[in-house]
């Protein structure tokens, strides 16, 4: 098969490049009516197949801007062998939902979507990697509204694109 995308990033660098960037952005506009970011964070493997997949890139920007930045509503509660949490967005008082489990030492992931449907991107663009199971490439192969941007600036350019 071909080889997984080449990143164009590490999560190191996706944290220090990328992340100060949009949170400097999200402080004057949030990301709530960015079909882009909407459709990062919703990255769910469940919508290609049983095999544990996370997107890294929506990993951390669900971690820096919707856990760090966004007012708890819940906290997290235990359900179904994982947890649920629910925040909203500061700005706009959208609430989204998330949705944290755990497969192994090594593989996790968070899965986040608004509670009112907003406008989602058809495809997602990510810069560092889809993390996934030994011998999960047929998974990988499943996703086709994913794909590697064109280049970092195209990334932050795509979620800091509000409607
Ligand atoms: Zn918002």
């Amino acid at each position: 098969m071909d080889n997984p995308p080449k990143p164009l990033l590490t999560p190191k660098e996706f944290s220090e490049r990328i992340v100060p960037e949009l949170v400097r952005r999200w402080e004057n506009h949030c990301y709530c009516r960015s079909p882009k970011f909407i459709k990062l964070v919703s990255f769910n493997f469940e919508d290609y197949g049983n095999s544990p997949m996370s997107l890294i890139d929506a990993e951390l920007m669900i971690s820096n801007i919707i856990f760090k930045r966004f007012e708890p509503v819940s906290g997290w509660v235990s359900s179904n062998g994982g947890s649920d949490r629910v925040d909203r967005c500061p700005q706009c008082a959208e609430i989204f939902q998330s949705r944290y489990d755990q497969y192994s030492i090594s593989m996790d992931r968070t899965t986040t979507r608004p509670r009112n449907p907003l406008p989602r991107a058809p495809t997602g663009d990510y810069t560092v990697a889809i993390h996934y199971f030994r011998g999960g490439e047929e998974s990988l192969r499943q996703i086709k509204d994913f794909r590697v941007a064109d280049s970092v600036e195209v990334f932050i350019a795509g979620i800091t694109n509000v409607e």
